[in-house]
């Protein structure tokens, strides 16, 4: 079903990330019959390109990130007469009148008109001002902005006021893809849909919960922000704590926006700090063919970590003493993101010692593919007494559900509902301030003492510090080996 008919304005539409995600993203969409005719995609940028060069642009980027459906020159050529292109200067006055009278002439009637901020935070101001004087924006109008959303709760603060100034909060989409992801979605529809799991989702019957989101790759080009930021900034200030809120959130009296986003902010406001023994940072050293981190970054005294790994509690009635552990790094072991929920043992067991200690695991896996498994106990078959064995009760989406499993990307998704002017999957202005005001102390801390990461090999799965902090809580981390 077509959404509504929409102007999106790419303001760093020649940028690394309108190239990988956001056309690509768009043409998906486009060959899916969610675009109408009338929708237009204007990319503005620095760059000095015609039209034509641009829609040539478009075309690579396609070719390189949009899979097999680019392959069909039709439709390739049919999203590209969507494309238009001005160039703008966004601290200078270049191009922005341009721009205003391109989108105000071939608007299609009613069409929502949104600008995808796909630039450094320190445009987003001028930008704002900009949009305002050339009279491209109104009360209706959208902008979509992308992480990171400051670098501590000072940065943030400015950011939300500068964009306030321009913007009501309900204008603004903040962008974390990883709310885009299906499963991730799913975790709400698992909790909220069944009757099963919302009354064993406390400290009751939940021993302990882990998040762990590890990469591969190193810091892939982008060392100058990487080393500014480390992975405390780059990935748990967001994602982690995005994936965290969801998984432990009291149920929302209605799937809206800001019922789901109240939730996920009494979440982030009932952390605790975290103390220093229960925090190990680490950083990458060569390995396995991959430079170090160091080398990677060009700075041979970098203390910035790669690698983070923490403990941390909620003080509310649902979770108290129910630890959460995040782990999140760079050049790890294989590409990995899980949710694992591990229940607590039974009370008793009536099999006695020698049938082992079995709990059940909830596996909430985010890539790279996306299903939830639920880890039960049963006998082990045969003649051999009574053995126990834990088998899983696999949620196997693309069984189950054929083609309709196949999931959107998180910016397809995302995008859409930006048209949609749907914000559940968006970021507040209050919810990411809190989460820079949990954050902020625990950097401060770091910084403070002077701590040094721990080096791990490169391909590892992290320092073993990170493992020696579960094993003293007589636990294991799930997933990566
Ligand atoms: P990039 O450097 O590749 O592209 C920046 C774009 O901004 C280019 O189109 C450039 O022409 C334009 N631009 C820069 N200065 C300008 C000016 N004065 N006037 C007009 N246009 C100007 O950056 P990117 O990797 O595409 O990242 C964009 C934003 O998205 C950044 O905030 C980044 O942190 C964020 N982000 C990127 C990725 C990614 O995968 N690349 C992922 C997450 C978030």
């Amino acid at each position: 079903i077509p959404v509504q008919a929409f102007d999106l304005v790419v303001i760093g539409g020649t940028g690394d990330l309108a190239r990988r995600k956001i056309l690509p993203a768009l043409f998906k969409r486009f060959c899916a019959g969610q675009m109408s005719d009338d929708c237009r995609l204007i990319g503005a940028a620095r760059r000095d390109l015609d039209a034509a060069q641009y829609r040539d642009f478009v075309r690579d980027a396609l070719r390189e990130f949009a899979g097999e459906l680019a392959l069909n020159e039709a439709s390739v050529a049919g999203f590209c007469a969507h494309v238009d292109y001005v160039a703008i200067d966004a601290r200078g006055d270049m191009g922005w009148q341009k721009l205003s009278d391109l989108v105000a002439t071939g608007e299609a009637q009613d069409a929502v008109r949104a600008f995808y901020f796909s630039v450094g935070p320190s445009l987003f101001s001028d930008i704002a001002e900009r949009l305002e004087r050339f009279g491209l924006t109104d009360s209706d109008s959208r902008v979509v902005v992308e992480k990171p959303f400051g670098r501590d709760l000072e940065t943030a603060q400015a950011l939300n006021a500068q964009l306030a100034q321009y913007f009501d909060e309900g204008q603004i989409y903040r962008i974390d893809h990883y709310l885009g992801k299906e499963t991730v979605q799913n975790l709400m529809a698992v909790r909220f849909g069944n009757m099963l799991f919302e009354p064993l989702w406390n400290a009751q019957y939940i021993d302990h919960i882990q998040i762990t989101v590890a990469e591969s790759v190193g810091v892939e080009g982008r060392g100058e922000y990487y080393e500014r930021a480390g992975a405390m900034r780059d990935m748990v200030q967001n994602h982690l704590m995005q994936l965290l809120c969801l998984i432990a959130m009291e149920p929302p009296a209605h799937f809206d926006p800001d019922a789901v986003r109240d939730e996920k902010l009494k979440v982030i406001r009932a952390l605790d700090g975290v103390q220093p023994h229960h925090i190990v940072r680490g950083q990458y050293t060569a390995s396995d063919g991959a430079l170090s981190y160091r080398e990677d970054v060009g700075n041979e005294r970098s203390k910035t970590e790669s690698f983070i790994a923490l403990k941390c509690h909620l003080n509310n009635w649902r979770w108290a003493g129910t630890p959460f552990y995040l782990r999140t790094g760079k050049r790890l072991s294989h590409r990995d993101s899980e949710i694992t929920v591990v229940f607590k043992d039974t009370p008793h067991s009536i099999f006695g010692p020698e049938a082992g200690r079995h709990r059940n695991e909830l596996t909430i896996q985010l890539q790279p593919n996306e299903g939830i498994t639920l880890g039960v106990t049963i006998k082990e078959p045969g003649p051999g007494g009574m053995r126990l064995v834990d088998v899983p009760l696999d949620m196997s989406f693309a069984e189950a559900l054929g083609p309709a499993a196949d999931a959107p990307d998180a910016y397809e998704r995302l995008i859409m509902d930006v048209i949609r002017g749907n914000q559940t999957l968006f970021m507040r202005n209050d919810e990411v301030e809190a989460a820079w005001a949990w954050t902020d102390p625990i950097i401060h801390g770091w910084e403070a003492r002077g701590d040094a990461p721990k080096p791990y090999d490169a391909y590892s799965a992290g320092p073993d510090d990170a493992a020696l902090m579960m094993r003293r809580d007589g636990r294991d981390w799930k997933g990566l080996e």
